[in-house]
């Protein structure tokens, strides 16, 4: 295994949860990190504690849902890091509603953040990874992108979706451009991602499905994240799926 210094990675959704553990443990490799969401005062504050711990660290104001904004984020990175090695496209929401209750303004970001959001990440940062033959990209999918669930319709479709698309992008980028992808499905974890869930029902259900369920912390993706970006050149790990042990 080689550590990160020299290399730049990207972190969407850095502001909380998986992405800023990523960021964190991706900082502390030696990567210079590009600190990317809309909170940007919680940015801030990660990217003080990264350099206060030696690492490097920009921040870039991102909706990744404008593609004008993941243009810029890519372009920043490039201009303070000479280079961007790997994205970690992260940033998603997980409205969960279902379907009966037609929350279709939910539908519609879900689309918009974790499948529109993804693919403008890809579009920013592939031109500069062909022109270096090299690069990674980790898309983070769930095992809502391998498995279906009462309230998830919509969210789990987003899900496939990435998982495809990363399957789609390994085939085409790995072998002849030697751009890896990866996509990394974690089962529950502690963040904020179900705080934006408005349907009661689903509120309640989810409740019950995950009661007696241990779920992983961020830092737990963040150490998959990492073993799978600081694999040797050979090795690309297409697919991770990480569950917490008592999840079925
Ligand atoms: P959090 O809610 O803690 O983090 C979500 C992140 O996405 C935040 O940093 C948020 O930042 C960012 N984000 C949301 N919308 C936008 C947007 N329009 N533009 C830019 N950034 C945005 O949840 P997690 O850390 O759990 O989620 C991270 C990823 O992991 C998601 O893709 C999620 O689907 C996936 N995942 C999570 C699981 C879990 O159990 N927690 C399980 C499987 C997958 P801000 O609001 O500041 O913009």
């Amino acid at each position: 295994m080689s550590d990160l210094s020299g290399k730049s990675a990207i972190v969407t959704g850095a502001s909380s949860g998986i992405g800023e553990a990523t960021a964190r443990r991706l900082a502390a490799e030696g990567a210079g990190i590009a600190l990317a969401a809309r909170r940007t005062d919680r940015l801030e504050d990660l990217q003080a504690e990264i350099e206060a711990d030696g690492g490097e660290a920009i921040v870039v104001a991102t909706d990744v849902t404008d593609r004008e904004q993941v243009q810029a984020l890519a372009d920043a990175t490039l201009a303070a890091f000479g280079s961007i090695d790997i994205l970690i496209n992260n940033a998603g929401v997980m409205p969960l509603s279902f379907i009966k209750n037609l929350h279709e303004d939910e539908w519609e970001q879900m689309v918009d953040v974790n499948v529109k959001g993804v693919l403008h990440c890809v579009g920013a940062v592939l031109p500069t990874m062909l022109e270096q033959e090299s690069g990674h990209i980790v898309n983070v999918s769930s095992t809502a992108g391998r498995r279906l669930f009462p309230g998830g319709a919509v969210y789990c479709g987003t899900k496939h979706f990435v998982r495809a698309l990363s399957e789609g992008m390994r085939k085409e980028l790995a072998p002849h451009h030697n751009i890896r992808v990866t996509s990394i499905q974690p089962g529950a974890v502690d963040t904020e991602l179900t705080n934006t869930i408005t349907d009661e029902e689903v509120i309640e259900m989810f409740e019950e499905r995950h009661s007696g369920i241990e779920p992983l912390e961020s830092d737990d993706i963040a150490e998959s994240i990492l073993y799978v970006v600081t694999a040797p050149d050979r090795v690309d790990v297409e697919e991770l799926m990480v569950l917490p042990s008592d999840q079925r």
